[in-house]
């Protein structure tokens, strides 16, 4: 097929790679064309706007940043909906707003292409290895249509209702994370504290009950002081706040999820937004002097 993919960073590049080792002909659009580099090595095709990709291709993927660069790639100038072509189907991957994704969708059908919200999880390792977790709304037709291309990029595919409800999904995804990432870090504090090995300590109870991804992946990046990228600090605070947003809208108090989102503020204050969701680690030992 012929395929548009915007948004080649940490998870794009990997997920439009697998598509293309697929067979799928890729027309490609980033914001900075080097992060497109390999895939044009590899034989993508280089566009200049992302109207210029929907021109091309019948089915368009965005995976870019945060929902303002959602609404730019899909509704502003030379965007996604303002060239005609062959694209039936837009699916936006990025973590964004269920509003956004519903006006979307709206949007879109008026011109007569199926919008599908479809968020994923499973971080870098699941980009690269092919096993995300994708939550989609939107028009199950259309999900039919493209279930195939989820298939090629994750391991568990979940039609979840209607536009906006891949988004919703996403956001109890990022609600359960925040819990469980200050959980990680005051676990390994405490082992660090109390003199314990962090490797050792997630060898054990990284296989029982407190068994978590972030414990497994990120606990283990802790323990080797490793703080890259991975998940940006800066999305993460994004995501909470697109959380705290919808529960605030819905009159629901989710006080666990505000906290972590607090702290997360000052993690990205101490110079952290571009480090990766584990820099929490970080902010809570500089709260405990630092030892
Ligand atoms: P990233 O590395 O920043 O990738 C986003 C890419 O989109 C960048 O290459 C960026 O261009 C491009 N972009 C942004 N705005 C654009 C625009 N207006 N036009 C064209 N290109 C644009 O971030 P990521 O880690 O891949 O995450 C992408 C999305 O997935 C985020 O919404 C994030 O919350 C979500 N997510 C991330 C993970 C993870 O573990 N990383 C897991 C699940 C979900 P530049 O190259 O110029 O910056």
């Amino acid at each position: 097929m012929r395929i548009g993919w915007i948004g080649t960073g940490i998870m794009g590049k990997s997920m439009a790679g697998h598509l293309q080792a697929a067979g799928h002909d890729l027309f490609v659009y980033n914001r900075t064309k080097e992060k497109a580099r390999p895939l044009l090595e590899n034989g993508a095709t280089w566009c200049a706007t992302p109207s210029e990709v929907t021109f091309n291709s019948e089915i368009v993927f965005t995976m870019v940043g945060f929902p303002r660069d959602v609404e730019e790639v899909y509704l502003g100038e030379n965007g996604i909906l303002t060239a005609a072509g062959p694209c039936r189907v837009i699916i936006d991957m990025t973590t964004s707003r269920p509003d956004l994704a519903r006006s979307i969708a709206e949007i879109a059908m008026s011109q007569g292409i199926a919008s599908l919200d479809a968020p994923v999880s499973g971080g870098d390792i699941g980009a690269q290895e092919a096993t995300l977790a994708i939550m989609v709304g939107g028009y199950k037709k259309a999900f039919d249509e493209v279930d195939h291309l989820f298939q090629i990029m994750g391991k568990t595919i979940s039609f979840m209702g209607k536009p906006g409800a891949g988004q919703h999904t996403k956001m109890c995804n990022q609600i359960l994370i925040a819990g469980t990432m200050i959980g990680v870090c005051e676990s390994l504090l405490y082992a660090s504290k109390t003199g314990l090995n962090e490797d050792a300590v997630i060898d054990i109870i990284g296989k029982g009950a407190a068994s978590s991804w972030c414990i497994n992946n990120l606990g283990r990046r802790i323990a080797q002081k490793n703080y890259d990228p991975g998940f940006f600090v800066e999305h993460f605070i994004k995501d909470m706040g697109i959380a705290l947003q919808e529960a605030e809208a819905l009159d629901l108090t989710l006080p666990g999820l505000a906290l972590v989102h607090q702290l997360y503020i000052g993690v990205k204050a101490q110079g952290h937004g571009r480090s990766g969701t584990q820099a929490l680690m970080l902010a809570l030992k500089n709260l405990n002097g630092d030892f």
